[in-house]
């Protein structure tokens, strides 16, 4: 029987293992967690009455593999959306909505996109060129910044673009892949000539405005409570806590695995549910094409407050900021307005998102000093000086892949790799095909298949 070792007991690592255990092929698997909980990046804590995540709040439902878990571990029922959809830019001391009709920040309705008050009249015109501008059919990957910026002038890029997509991958639009986060975007500039022309054909669940409502989904409990039902539903004497590899060494055809604790696994095959370079640390003599691939380090905090403490705000789920100021703050959920059922009665919970990879690691503060520059974007934006009943910290050290130009052919060269080499190594996590928790989900899924 051959024997497999998934190390990483996040969410990668359990969707694996349950996968391979419903496949009831001749394997011996084993996961490996180095720490002293499951899940990962995947935290939520219960404090006063407040459910507060430390990781992802939440997961498209668009894409199928997020749901198709929940369904297969048989959560449906436990399921909640999000409660209402608009966001807002905050952006010169003003909170501006996100166009209705927006899809990733390119409009799709005229009116709302023309009365936005967030770009000027000149910056308007310039978006609106994209529908007769010629499309300039690229051979090669390019940034999403370059790509956004021919299309649609500076302007939209800097107040809209680039603050949503920092907002999920906490990197520089000017070095970000297309085809590795926003390939849609492409194909329908290809296929229609412009943007613009292609959105309005298509009906596009948009991100950021009101016709979001539904599109995200967590669980009543919260995000840990699908890493609790993967655990249950795993056999036990396969799943292992504080076991760190430490390091992998391959002698003939097996790999042996050195565990802190002095300990030795043989296996001959290996599942990484660990990113890229933590997978390199264990075999550093692999030549992996993904090896000069960045991580970007993340914080954020959550405050829970008595609604009376806090001064009103727009009716919305929360905003993001522009980059103007070389601002660490990225982004504030207002949680009691997108998932009601996570706050208490007359309570507000602000989830503050800071770090840019431009700028100085926030990882790296202390606990009093990251709370204390959150708590003053708070009290600049939204005027909150009250003392918070309840905070929050999360570092997030490493945690966000960063997908560069090139990122899929780099891929691409990995998967080749393993292929044909037949050495029986698998990566799967957030730093191949897709940071977020479906894409997560499906590469593992479809890894296990394969095996
Ligand atoms: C701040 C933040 C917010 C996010 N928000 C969202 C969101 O809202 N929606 C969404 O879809 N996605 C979101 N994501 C992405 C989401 O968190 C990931 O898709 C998912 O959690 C990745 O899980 P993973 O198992 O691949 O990796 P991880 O969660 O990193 O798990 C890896 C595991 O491996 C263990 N490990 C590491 N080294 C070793 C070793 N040597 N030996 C044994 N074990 C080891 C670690 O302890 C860890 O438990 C967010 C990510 C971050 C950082």
């Amino acid at each position: 029987m051959k024997k497999v070792a998934i190390i990483g007991g996040g969410l990668s690592g359990l969707t694996a293992a349950f996968y391979l255990a419903r496949q009831n092929k001749n394997i011996d698997w084993q996961v490996y967690e180095a720490s002293a909980r499951f899940g990962g990046h995947i935290k939520t804590v219960h404090k006063q009455g407040y459910i507060i995540e430390k990781g992802p709040d939440s997961f498209l439902a668009r894409k199928p593999a997020g749901m198709q878990l929940i369904h297969d571990l048989k959560l449906d029922s436990e399921l909640v959306k999000n409660a209402t959809g608009q966001s807002y830019i905050y952006q010169n001391k003003i909170f501006h909505p996100i166009p209705e009709g927006s899809i990733m920040g390119i409009p799709t309705k005229l009116k709302p996109f023309l009365k936005s008050k967030l770009f000027s009249p000149l910056g308007k015109v310039r978006v609106l060129y994209e529908l007769i501008k010629p499309a300039d059919r690229s051979k090669e990957d390019q940034s999403l910044g370059d790509f956004f910026e021919k299309r649609f002038g500076k302007e939209m890029v800097t107040h809209l673009i680039e603050p949503l997509f920092s907002g999920i991958y906490a990197g520089n639009l000017y070095q970000m892949s297309l085809r590795a986060t926003y390939p849609a975007m492409e194909t329908l500039l290809n296929e229609n000539g412009s943007i613009l022309k292609g959105l309005r054909k298509q009906r596009v669940q948009t991100t950021g405005t009101k016709q979001t409502i539904g599109a995200f989904r967590t669980l009543k409990g919260g995000m840990t409570q699908l890493v609790d039902e993967l655990v249950k539903q795993l056999p036990a004497e396969r799943c292992h806590l504080n076991k760190a590899i430490e390091n992998i060494e391959k002698k003939e055809d097996r790999y042996h695995l050195l565990f802190k604790n002095g300990e030795i696994e043989v296996v001959d095959e290996i599942i990484f549910g660990i990113n890229h370079l933590r997978a390199l640390e264990l075999m550093p003599q692999y030549e992996s094409p993904l090896k000069n691939q960045k991580i970007a380090s993340s914080a954020t905090l959550s405050f829970g407050f008595k609604i009376d403490d806090v001064p009103s705000l727009p009716d919305g789920t929360g905003f993001l900021m522009t980059r103007e100021k070389d601002e660490h703050m990225t982004a504030c959920t207002w949680v009691h307005t997108k998932w009601p059922h996570m706050v208490p009665e007359n309570r507000i919970l602000l989830r503050v998102f800071l770090g840019r990879s431009n700028l100085s690691n926030v990882t790296e503060l202390a606990d009093d000093e990251l709370i204390s520059l959150a708590r003053t974007y708070l009290q600049d934006i939204m005027g909150v000086t009250a003392e918070p009943e309840v905070t929050e910290i999360s570092k997030m050290n490493m945690a966000m892949p960063q997908y560069d130009i090139g990122h899929t052919e780099r891929v691409a060269s990995l998967l080749e790799k393993t292929k044909h080499q037949r050495e029986g190594l698998h990566f799967i996590g957030m730093s191949y095909e897709g940071v977020g928790i479906p894409d997560c989900i499906q590469l593992a899924k479809e890894t296990v298949k394969n095996m």
